[in-house]
């Protein structure tokens, strides 16, 4: 049996692993455009490579997959992240959970991955062909008898050549994980400041993320941007990433009680300066910031600034408004949401549903994560199950 994998990363050479555990005897040639396997898996994490996570902070998979989420219900249902934690524990690879629910190595050092991924692969005779771009699917399918496309995500269109005679539905790709560019806001004056549980969501629609948010000195990032940014992927490519950001700093309480908050305050304290007052999870810097946006005087007591002043305070903390115009990468870290459409394949097996033989994993999927270790689960989750449909089907 011959068997070809398109792409030498997470998804491919887990795979291939795999395939040849299960069928010794199959040849398993990896077709890799690039000059080294695994390139993209050795930057991972800031070089650390968060390979999993808990999933001990996620109440619905949506949450940590905006799209893909149904698909990997059911592709977790045969090898999930604890599967992942035990596969490298067996290979000898210590992992550590962190306090956020994220999974590294022990050794900190994702060449400790890459490193294992290439021995195995010498020890199981798996083929790497490296700087061989595959540009024809079609044409490989001709030659081995089952082939697994891993090939990552596509941020271009052109991309989708590779597919062409195939008749497959393709979602134009476009970027998710990125920061937001706030290019006319003072607030960037503010940047290195943090608010632990801030809440961000965007005007006019139903994406919303919460989490710790980061002012940088060209807008807004850390964990509750990246998410939004994740579930509004589709939506912010739309509207060309203009947009309207609105920031709960009060972890999402709703207007009335945090106006019943600042209320109670200023009757605790009617001649403490309102710039003095800030409460604990809001640095002070920011405190000023917000205060003087609710054109409230620097010099101003809780006595004085009466039930206006105390609305427009409680305003801008519960529904603070920036215009988003454009956005950046997050420490190079980049994730595609698109690419071959779930409607193509069968979701117990990860076979293409026209052309038998044909299989799917890993980010040229239309699947995608959060960050945290999502999606080298997904990669790992979806290159066992390809190799598992193959063998079964031998
Ligand atoms: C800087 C950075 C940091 C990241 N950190 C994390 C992290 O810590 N945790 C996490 O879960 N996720 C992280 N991600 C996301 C994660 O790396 C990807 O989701 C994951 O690598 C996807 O695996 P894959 O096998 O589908 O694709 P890839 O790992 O991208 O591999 C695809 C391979 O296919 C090859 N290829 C493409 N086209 C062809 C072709 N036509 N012919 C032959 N070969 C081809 C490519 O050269 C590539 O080697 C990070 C991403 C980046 C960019």
């Amino acid at each position: 049996m011959k068997i070809a994998i398109i792409g030498a990363g997470a998804a491919g050479c887990f795979c291939a692993i795999e395939l040849k555990r299960r069928l010794p005897e199959a040849i398993v040639d990896i077709y890799e455009a690039g000059s080294k396997p695994l390139a993209k898996v050795a930057i991972t994490g800031g070089g650390r490579c968060n390979l999993t996570n808990s999933f001990e902070s996620i109440d619905n998979l949506k949450d940590a997959y905006p799209r893909g989420d149904k698909l990997l219900r059911r592709v977790f249902s045969t090898f999930d992240n604890r599967d992942t934690w035990e596969w490298f524990e067996n290979e000898g690879v210590k992992l550590v959970l962190q306090d956020d629910h994220c999974v590294f190595p022990t050794s900190q050092d994702a060449m400790q991955i890459v490193n294992l991924f290439l021995t195995r692969m010498r020890q199981l005779g798996v083929n790497i062909l490296t700087r061989h771009k595959v540009e024809s699917v079609k044409a490989l399918m001709d030659e081995y008898d089952s082939v697994v496309v891993t090939t990552g995500g596509c941020s271009r269109q052109d991309e989708f050549k590779m597919f062409e005679g195939l008749d497959l539905e393709l979602v134009p790709p476009v970027p998710s994980l990125f920061t937001f560019n706030l290019p006319t806001s003072p607030v960037r004056d503010l940047m290195g400041t943090v608010v632990e549980d801030a809440q961000a969501s965007l005007a006019g629609t139903k994406f919303k993320a919460s989490g710790p948010l980061l002012i940088t000195h060209w807008g807004m990032s850390g964990p509750a941007i990246l998410k939004l940014s994740s579930y509004a992927a589709r939506h912010l490519a739309e509207v060309r990433y203009d947009s309207t950001l609105l920031v709960n700093w009060c972890g999402g309480d709703d207007l009335d009680s945090v106006r019943s908050a600042l209320q109670n305050n200023a009757v605790k304290n009617p001649l403490k300066l309102v710039v003095n007052s800030h409460p604990e999870y809001i640095p002070s810097r920011l405190w000023t910031y917000l205060v003087t946006k609710s054109k409230i005087r620097e010099d101003a007591r809780w006595a004085e600034i009466g039930p206006k002043g105390l609305n427009r305070l409680a305003e801008t903390l519960s529904n603070d408004s920036y215009h988003i115009k454009g956005q950046s990468r997050f420490k190079e870290e980049f994730v595609t949401c698109g690419g071959v459409s779930l409607t193509n394949i069968n979701n117990k097996t990860l076979e293409c549903v026209k052309h038998p033989g044909l299989y799917f994993a890993g980010e040229v999927l239309d699947v995608d994560g959060i960050t945290g270790g999502f999606n080298l689960q997904a990669a790992w989750s979806t290159g066992f199950l390809a190799a598992l449909s193959i063998s079964s089907n031998h």
